[in-house]
């Protein structure tokens, strides 16, 4: 049976990572600096540790008189473009700490496989229709946040520990990803969580305020796939970054209409000044898709799944 430790297993992508894992048949230890918001691990060991500090990540790898086989390292110092324009310090501190200490502790230790989660953001802005970018094309880099240029300099820095260790990296640039169990409200919530929470809150015929005009193009990736992308990236042979995200690209308007036709309700939007970030991104699943992965989940189905969920949270902070 294999030993993973899955960091960042407080929130949300590593939370459905486990789950996934679990059904898997591995042994699975969590890390985070703080317990699940939304629901209860489903790790064999739950260990609540800073990974800014050298010796927790130590800790954190530690099995008895051996290593972890395997690691997935998804913390962060994380949230949606809100957060990512006013907390551009502790993002350049805090996530670079974790992996400066992660990887090379990892390393160190002879840890034999390392899965890292970047972003879509060390791409530069583009327009849409823009060609297609490959993995490759993101250098010469020109990200449009610091979120983006630590997610770089963290890929590189992992790239020069696997090539004189030895240790075997595996690197995901995850597109906007969303579903249940994620932050959905208090300024880190990404895009969909926040357009839920909106619609979910807004009283028939009401107006809900979005950043931006509208036009800006995404593709979001429904937590599941994004999963079944981390687990079929770990186990391929697949060197170097790897784009994973849904190919269908939307608007932000049209994002908006997919909530609003999930939730039945009518309402105005009214377009306000707001970090909404790049124009559009559009990059090659080339690579990723040789290991057979697909999006499973158009963005409909997966709003269908989280909306109930966000509208369920709502209600709940509105008893309580
Ligand atoms: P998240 O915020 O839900 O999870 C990150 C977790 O890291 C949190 O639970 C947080 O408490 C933990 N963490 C932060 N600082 C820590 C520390 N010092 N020690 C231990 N744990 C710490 O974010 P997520 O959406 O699940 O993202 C997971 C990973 O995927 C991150 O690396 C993120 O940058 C990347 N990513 C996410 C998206 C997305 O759309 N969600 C897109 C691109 C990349």
């Amino acid at each position: 049976m294999k030993r993973t430790l899955v960091c960042g297993a407080g929130g949300f992508i590593a939370g459905h990572l486990i789950e996934r894992l679990k059904k898997e048949g591995y042994w699975v230890r969590g890390v985070d600096i703080k317990a699940h918001e939304f629901r209860d691990t489903f790790a064999d060991e739950f260990l609540l540790l800073d990974l800014r500090e050298p010796e927790a990540c130590r800790q954190a790898l530690t099995l008895g008189d051996s290593v972890i086989d395997e690691v997935y390292q998804l913390a962060a110092d994380m949230g949606g473009m809100g957060f990512i324009h006013s907390a551009e310090c502790e993002i350049m501190h805090n996530s670079i700490l974790i992996n400066v200490h992660m990887t090379h502790h990892a390393a160190e230790m002879g840890v034999p496989r390392y899965f890292y989660s970047s972003s879509a953001c060390v791409y530069p802005d583009m327009q849409p229709g823009d060609p297609e970018m490959t993995e490759v094309q993101a250098i010469p880099a020109n990200p449009d946040n610091e979120y983006g240029w630590e997610k770089l300099y963290s890929e590189r820095m992992l790239q020069a520990y696997a090539r004189r260790y030895g240790m075997t990296v595996r690197i995901a640039r995850f597109q906007n990803c969303y579903g249940p169990y994620g932050t959905w409200t208090g300024g880190r919530e990404k895009a969909p969580a926040a357009i839920c929470r909106k619609v979910a809150e807004v009283a028939e015929g009401g107006t809900i305020p979005v950043w931006g005009n509208g036009t800006a193009v995404r593709s979001y990736t429904f937590v599941h796939d994004m999963v079944d992308g981390i687990r079929r990236l770990m186990d391929s042979d697949l060197e170097g970054p790897v784009n994973i995200g849904n190919p269908e690209y939307v608007t932000v308007k049209e994002l908006v209409d997919t909530v609003a036709a999930v939730s039945g309700k009518r309402f105005q939007i009214e377009w306000v000044e707001g970090p909404v970030g790049v124009q559009s991104r559009n990059f090659s699943n080339e690579r990723i898709y040789s290991t057979g992965w697909r999006a499973r989940y158009p963005l409909a189905a997966g709003i269908a799944l989280t909306y109930p969920w966000i509208e369920e949270q709502v209600r709940s902070a509105r008893q309580a």
